[in-house]
């Protein structure tokens, strides 16, 4: 088997793995960067993010959005690099902002995000090496040594970027992990994030398709409340989705939630719910159950809420009928309407990994406490965010970040100022 050498090897051409190039190369040009990709080419799953639009960053670096234990760095990290506008600003790429701080390119086409990318990957002389499968790596006397599908690989220092278990169909399936585990590192329990969560399908029966404005609130077995969250709430056939709920099942990190609860109308004030309806049990008095609630919900949830707060009377059934017992059901189902979480969706749907590499095992570099020259970024470390832009600011900074401190590490070992 062949045998190549570099300075500094960057493990998975994603999203944090081409941010980390681009900082080392731009740290110091003399020293030589390589990237080994398993795939055809780098970053395919930039060109499937914001819907091919990409969603680059947002604007707000707030920690509240963030997840994981690796959480406490990330102040640092977002002091000491270049936010995600600034960054691709340097390449020539320029953003839109949109709601909620969003960044987009102003192409809206995913592609020129990693066009600005891999054409300044190009320009810096990186190279990148594909259908390179890592499938293990040691550290010895001259540096760290990658086994892979296309040879030995030997570096002064390497950048893990290989990113978790999410949409495995693009490269990152998590197998990282086997060798990263016989070094001694652990994964903090993975789970699916940024995911729909699967529910009892006959409450959706009716719900398929229905778009609806909730607060969500996602609670345990006991009715802790673990996680809340505002917007549009969407069904399929057997999950309860929307980015509101997928935001939910990346803030439930120690505890799974038991069911998720909608408050339904939320412009309305608690108190203002009882009157309501029975003014609308006034003016509809004659009319079907099934017409009770249209306007106020979508006629076919509407139905189903009346099912859920127990109402077993043919939708037939005038409301005139309803009890003042039930009127009150109606209401507090309004206020909560609970579904079941059978569980999370599976790592295909989900669009990031919780869980990762812990923070007790890397030092304020990212650098591994356990193999020395052994570096880490983006998605591989325990740290996830909401949905918005916040994981992809993750890649970009933590990227940048351990590209540059590996290039420092190097210049120090050789006696260079840095
Ligand atoms: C459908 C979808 C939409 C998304 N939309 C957005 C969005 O709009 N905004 C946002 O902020 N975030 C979004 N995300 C999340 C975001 O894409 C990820 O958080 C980010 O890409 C993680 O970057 P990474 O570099 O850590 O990992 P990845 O981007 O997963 O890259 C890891 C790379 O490593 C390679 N690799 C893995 N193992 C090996 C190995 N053993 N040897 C060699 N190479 C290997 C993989 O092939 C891959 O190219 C989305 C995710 C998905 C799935």
């Amino acid at each position: 088997m062949q045998q190549y050498t570099t300075d500094i090897m960057i493990i998975g051409g994603g999203a944090s793995g081409l941010a980390a190039a681009v900082a080392a190369k731009r740290f110091c040009p003399e020293l030589s960067v390589m990237i080994l990709e398993r795939n055809s080419r780098v970053g395919k799953k930039i060109l499937a993010t914001g819907n091919g639009r990409c969603n680059l960053g947002n604007i707000s670096t707030d920690s509240r959005y963030y997840y994981g234990s690796c959480k406490k760095y990330w102040n640092t990290i977002v002091e000491q690099t270049q936010p995600a506008e600034a960054f691709f600003q340097s390449m020539g790429l320029y953003c839109r902002r949109e709601s909620d701080g969003r960044l987009y390119p102003c192409s809206n086409q995913a592609a020129s995000v990693l066009d600005a990318l891999r054409l300044t990957i190009e320009q810096e002389g990186i190279s990148d090496v594909c259908y390179c499968l890592v499938s293990d790596i040691q550290q010895t006397e001259s540096g760290i040594l990658a086994k892979t599908t296309q040879g030995d690989f030997l570096a002064s220092a390497a950048i893990v970027t290989t990113g978790g278990f999410a949409a495995p169909k693009t490269g990152s399936d998590g197998s990282a992990f086997s060798w990263l585990l016989n070094l001694g590192h652990h994964c903090n329990t993975p789970k699916p994030a940024l995911v729909p969560f699967l529910t009892k399908p006959v409450l959706l029966r009716l719900l398929k398709g229905i778009r609806l404005s909730a607060e969500v609130t996602a609670i345990s077995e006991n009715g802790t409340v673990l996680a809340v969250d505002t917007g549009e709430v969407q069904f399929t056939e057997r999950t309860i989705s929307g980015i509101c709920v997928m935001n939910l099942s990346a803030a439930c990190v120690g505890q799974e939630p038991a069911a998720i609860c909608l408050r339904l109308l939320p412009e309305i004030p608690e108190q203002r719910l009882l009157p309501l309806l029975w003014e609308l049990y006034g003016v509809r008095t004659n009319w079907k159950l099934e017409d009770w609630l249209t306007g106020l919900l979508p006629k076919k949830a509407g139905i189903q809420l009346l099912r859920s707060a127990g109402i077993a009377m043919s939708m037939d059934t005038p409301v005139y009928e309803i009890t003042p017992q039930q009127l009150e059901q109606v209401a507090k189902t309004i206020l909560s309407w609970k579904f079941p979480v059978l569980s999370r969706g599976s790592w295909q749907e989900a669009q990031v990994t919780s869980g990762g590499i812990p923070a007790e095992e890397i030092d304020a570099d990212l650098q591994s406490r356990l193999v020395n020259g052994l570096f880490f970024a983006g998605e591989i470390l325990d740290f996830h965010g909401n949905c918005g832009g916040y994981n992809l600011n993750w890649a970009w900074q933590s990227g940048q970040f351990s590209g540059e401190n590996a290039a420092k590490q190097i210049l120090q070992k050789r006696g260079d100022t840095v």
